[in-house]
């Protein structure tokens, strides 16, 4: 594991709020900790329809769930339908896609938008016909996975 010292960040302005990030980022070596970086995943094919590539973030140690990953939708590409135990905020970092809770219309979604997924709410999102598109997905519990969203699913009604 790589640690970035604290001179590092020397020519930063020492400016109240810089201190005080170090302030709660520093470890007891008063060093900031430049995580390893997995490899990329492929979106399993059970839970995903077309090229999804996945990068986890963040994990939580147990007993946490806590989950960050971003995650990289071809065109076309979707999750299949699902839900999670305690909801899901999805944060769209580029492109344009798609959303939909079950019984609910598609939503178009662009970058900076925030999505929320209360618990237990079945709905997929996924990359637009012609875009690519990345979120982020937060999420503090485990999902459950249903069918992939057929074609004419992802092609209905949108707004
Ligand atoms: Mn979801």
């Amino acid at each position: 594991m790589r640690r970035m010292r604290r001179s590092a960040y020397a020519r930063l302005p020492e400016t109240p709020a810089v201190l005080a990030s170090w302030a709660t980022t520093s470890t007891k070596e008063d060093n900031v900790e430049l995580k390893p970086k997995p490899p990329s995943m492929n979106g399993p094919a059970a839970w995903f329809t077309g090229e999804v590539w996945i990068d986890p973030i963040v994990r939580g140690d147990p007993p946490s769930k806590l989950a960050v990953s971003a995650v990289r939708f071809t065109p076309g590409a979707r999750t299949a339908w699902h839900s999670h135990s305690t909801g899901q905020t999805l944060y769209v970092t580029d492109g344009a896609g798609l959303v939909q809770p079950r019984g609910g219309d598609i939503v178009s979604i662009r970058a900076g938008d925030i999505v929320h997924a209360p618990a237990g709410e079945w709905h997929w999102h996924g990359a637009d016909d012609d875009h690519f598109m990345t979120h982020l997905s937060i999420t503090d519990g485990d999902p459950t996975w249903g069918d992939h969203v057929t074609d004419d699913e992802y092609r209905g009604e949108r707004r």
